[in-house]
């Protein structure tokens, strides 16, 4: 709730940075709905995340180029496809995953292949930890 009221008053202070995200698989070719096959429309969405809230992890909060970041309130927009007949809102990943499976391909996942290096790290971690203790363990 604090960090609710917080966040509140953050966004209330006003937005400190824009970050537009071009997405060239939307735009480059015509895409279908799922639903009733009708060309579908690119549409931007936006929002405003701050740096140090909850979701920030699910934002890319680099500046280009330079390597720095940016802080505090920051509006991200990106594109989406939208279907007028439908009303339904399709993200990237939904319609890269959508025509993939039309053409017979595999899925592609948001971040499965950093969650497992994650673990593999994790695991690593552990186990050189265990290799430490053990050796100072014959030490003493
Ligand atoms: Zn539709």
């Amino acid at each position: 709730m604090i960090k609710r009221i917080r966040n509140w008053i953050r966004n209330w202070e006003g937005v400190q940075g824009q970050k537009k995200m071009w997405s060239i698989y939307i735009r480059r070719k015509n895409h279908y709905c799922p639903c009733c096959y009708g060309l579908l429309e690119v549409k931007e969405k936006s929002k405003i995340v701050n740096s140090e809230s909850e979701e920030a992890k699910n934002f890319d909060f680099s500046s280009g180029g330079e390597g720095g970041s940016m802080i505090g309130n920051v509006k991200f927009t990106w594109d989406i496809l939208y279907c007028g007949k439908c009303n339904l809102e399709i993200s990237e990943l939904e319609i890269r995953n959508h025509e993939r499976r039309l053409k017979g391909k595999k899925e592609i996942g948001h971040s499965k292949i950093g969650l497992i290096v994650v673990r593999i790290l994790s695991i690593i971690t552990i186990i050189a930890f265990f290799l430490i203790v053990m050796k100072l363990q014959r030490r003493a």
